[in-house]
């Protein structure tokens, strides 16, 4: 097998979950899996944490009907927009949609009738997001309409942050008095709300805790990841990757033999070059060239020079390396937070940019 992978530990995973289920209870939990469960591999991680989810969250119908196809049988939220040439799918596979606008919700109670289906809905409010939803300004009409919907199982209501994982949270309060006065509409009706409210995700879950409703849709936290560095921090949870690979080759470099394309980088004297097998493809982007740091047998060294395809080289000095010698490039405390630094990005981009050339490997431990 390649000497690149990631290693996914899945108890740790697990530990994160009952962290952050601890924290919002008696919330229930929706753990995202969309992007191929934030890069970590849905293969493994969606029939591990399945059991202990009570909703599934992704971004496409596509994704949910591969979790589907895993034989999982727990509810699914497709969080994105949606087509109304998709929403066959939703009957098939038994997903839930969002219902993002009147259009939509209309198509969607149509095609249920049509199918003698009932579709799980939630129906989405844009309070500050301006993404996909309806606007809370304009809610009323969509909440008005969904009553009308007879053929939908409206389950669900819910909203989006946009800043809840800054430090200023002004705008995030502002966003969740929006949602309070949408729902308001029920009572103001003594209708029951739909079953479902949510609004927080990571963000919130840290920030928020007025906005928990009765489930979160927990993303980059599930993974011990924290979604800015400016949000409040939550010790609990730790991250679950580990991405290795090993030393292909090791040479002394002179100076004056520029090492990598474009000749970016030279030694100032003989110094010892070590190539890793794993590359911008693999989502070791070629921006972090000449700022990322990777570990060999342990210790932290330089990379050098630009980043390539496949491989990309470390300077060790004077330190010895032999072919076949232990790397970490991210993990054993090199953190998605210093690869987003390199990048010049967040760390969602980080994880969700590791490559599917890159096995993933699943440990309990
Ligand atoms: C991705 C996503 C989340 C999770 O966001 P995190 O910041 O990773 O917790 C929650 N809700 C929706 C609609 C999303 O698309």
């Amino acid at each position: 097998m390649r000497p690149t992978f990631l290693e996914v530990n899945l108890a740790q995973l697990k530990r994160n979950l009952e962290s952050i289920r601890a924290r919002v209870a008696p919330a229930l939990l929706m753990p995202m899996l969309k992007a191929n469960a934030y890069g970590h591999g849905l293969d493994g991680v969606a029939p591990f944490l399945a059991p202990f989810a009570d909703y599934i969250g992704v971004a496409t119908v596509e994704e949910g009907v591969y979790i589907r196809g895993m034989g999982i049988d727990k509810p699914i939220l497709v969080t994105g927009g949606t087509l109304p040439e998709q929403l066959p799918h939703f009957a098939k596979f038994n997903l839930t949609l969002t219902a993002s606008s009147l259009d939509l919700l209309r198509a969607a109670d149509h095609l249920a009738e049509s199918t003698r289906t009932r579709i799980r809905t939630h129906l989405k409010i844009d309070t500050g997001m301006e993404r996909v939803g309806v606007r809370d300004t304009e809610s009323e009409s969509f909440l008005e309409a969904s009553l009308q919907c007879k053929h939908l199982d409206i389950e669900g209501i819910y909203s989006h942050f946009a800043n809840s994982d800054s430090a200023d949270l002004t705008h995030a309060k502002l966003q969740l008095e929006r949602f309070n006065e949408v729902l308001r509409f029920y009572e103001k009706r003594s209708l029951p709300k739909p079953r479902l409210v949510h609004m927080a995700n990571s963000g919130a879950i840290l920030q928020l805790p007025e906005s928990y409703f009765n489930m979160v849709r927990c993303g980059i936290l599930l993974y011990g990841v924290h979604p800015t560095r400016e949000a409040a921090r939550m010790n609990e949870v730790q991250p679950a990757l580990t991405w290795r690979s090993r030393v292909v080759y090791s040479k002394i470099t002179p100076p004056g033999r520029p090492v990598s394309y474009g000749s970016l980088w030279q030694a100032e004297r003989p110094t010892r070059i070590a190539t890793i097998p794993c590359g911008y493809a693999d989502g070791y982007f070629r921006r972090m060239t000449n700022r990322a740091r990777v570990l060999i047998n342990g210790k932290p060294y330089p990379q050098v020079g630009r980043i390539c395809m496949d491989q990309f080289m470390a300077n060790l000095g004077d330190d010895p390396a032999e072919v076949g010698d232990e790397a970490v490039l991210l993990g054993d405390g090199i953190t998605a937070d210093d690869f987003a630094e390199w990048m010049g990005t967040n760390a969602y981009e980080v994880l969700t940019g590791i490559g599917a050339r890159v096995p993933r490997v699943f440990v309990r431990e």
